[in-house]
């Protein structure tokens, strides 16, 4: 190998702890294979105390650089292999976006689409207004010509994506919400589905539920992150909104727009949580009944508010933890399971299983329902892309089996 770069999250520490484990293995092959270069980039890297940590115990590295340049990566990739020692550009900021940049897409068919950057939400918790940067929104103009760009080239799906899409537009000379963003991408023609994330709880408007539920083409989906049913943790977490109107909010979608799924982040052990609280978490999972929910152990970021208030003991967390984890599985079982016996559109994603039984001859594929449950149907590779009715036959939890009608 000749180059490697790591592109690095820090959202909790395991993400750091990781990368610290990978260059521990890289240092023994660095040594047999001296012509190798090896980068860090990504949000890990605007983090002063890991830059120190990098010079000192791992000093092979040869680049390093963070979010706000990345556009510069050619230019680094150059200089690293002209020059002699480690190469550090960091930048504290950036108010600026710089467009067109090449990429390379994993999927031909689907495609996320940054459509701001940073966060001014500063939620106590959270490192990501930090290494990010302040929120910046991309003109309405760029994200409809890179839209109309990706769909000639055959994307059928695409995601957009921000930290928290509900606040697009602020900050732009023209007036623009993420809700008329929306109707301008629904009109693009050939384009079939739209996804988005994160919305947080407190921005998200009832002109967005509008133009959900009247979309043809926005996804019957919802991540809302919930982060804590109590609302004295959600004060102290700086999030902006209480218990009950979390729950009045998506009570209310779930009214306007029918067979929505929500889905959320849960944090487990934020500082100062009593099992009291995390009980009044559970308790909204089991009242807004939560397709599908992420939950964390809350992880001490330097730098962050809550880094300096008293930290909960570990078992508290892991019994807790637990015990949330358990109501969010059954609760998503169940969910999952109301759609048993219907017919629904899924956009076939991958093959996932070569011919091998005789009850079942065919290949198996995988596809995705609008409201973001995976079905596996009997199909071959020509499928891969395209839009096809299937009849759900059997629920496994949190995945259906299905032939297509
Ligand atoms: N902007 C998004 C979230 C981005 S981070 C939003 O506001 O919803 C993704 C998730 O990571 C968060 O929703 C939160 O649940 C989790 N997270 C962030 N910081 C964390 C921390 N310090 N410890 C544990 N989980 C954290
Ligand atoms: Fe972090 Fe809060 Fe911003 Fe999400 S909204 S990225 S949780 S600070």
């Amino acid at each position: 190998m000749d180059f490697i770069i790591f592109n690095t999250c820090t959202v909790r520490d395991n993400a750091n702890q990781r990368v610290y484990g990978r260059l521990g293995e890289l240092n023994g092959y660095k040594k047999r294979n001296p012509g190798m270069k090896v980068a860090l980039c990504g949000c890990m890297m605007q983090e002063p105390a890991v830059i120190e940590k990098l010079k000192k115990s791992y000093s092979f590295v040869d680049l390093i650089f963070g979010t706000h340049n990345i556009f510069k990566l050619a230019e680094l990739i150059w200089t690293a292999y002209e020059s002699e020692g480690m190469i550090i550009d960091i930048w504290e900021g950036t108010d600026k976006i710089v467009e067109n940049l090449p990429a390379e897409r994993k999927y031909p068919f689907k495609s996320g689409i940054n459509i701001m950057f940073g966060c001014n939400n500063f939620c106590s918790y959270c490192i990501v207004p930090y290494v990010r940067g302040r929120e910046r929104s991309r003109e309405p103009e760029e994200i409809l010509r890179e839209i109309k760009r990706l769909v000639a080239d055959g994307v059928v799906e695409v995601m957009l994506l921000g930290q928290n899409v509900n606040s697009y537009g602020r900050g732009l000379g023209q007036s623009v919400t993420f809700a008329g963003l929306l109707r301008e991408v629904e009109k693009i023609e050939g384009l079939k589905r739209i996804r988005f994330m994160t919305s947080h709880p407190k921005d998200l408007s009832d002109e967005l539920i509008e133009v959900m539920k009247h979309s043809q083409k926005i996804c019957r989906h919802l991540h809302l992150p919930l982060q804590s049913g109590s609302t004295r943790i959600l004060e102290k977490m700086n999030r902006r909104y209480t218990r009950e109107q979390y729950v009045a909010l998506a009570q209310k979608i779930r009214r306007e727009i029918p067979d929505i799924a929500i889905t959320t982040d849960i944090i487990v052990g934020f500082p100062g949580e009593t099992p009291e609280d995390l009980e009044e978490t559970i308790d909204v999972v089991r009242t807004v009944k939560y397709d599908n929910a992420f939950t964390f152990i809350y992880s001490k970021r330097t730098g962050t508010p809550a880094a300096s208030m008293e930290q909960v003991p570990e078992a508290q967390i892991r019994e807790g933890f637990d015990r949330l984890l358990k109501v969010v599985q059954d609760t998503a079982r169940e969910q999952a399971m109301q759609y048993q016996g219907r017919r629904m559109e899924i956009l076939v994603e991958e093959v996932m299983e070569e011919k091998h039984s005789m009850e079942c001859p065919s290949s198996i594929v995988t596809g995705r329902l609008s409201n973001n449950l995976l079905v596996h149907v009997p199909g071959d590779a020509s499928m891969i892309g395209k839009l096809v009715e299937v009849s759900l036959d059997e629920c496994h939890g949190f995945y259906y089996t299905g032939h297509c009608v």
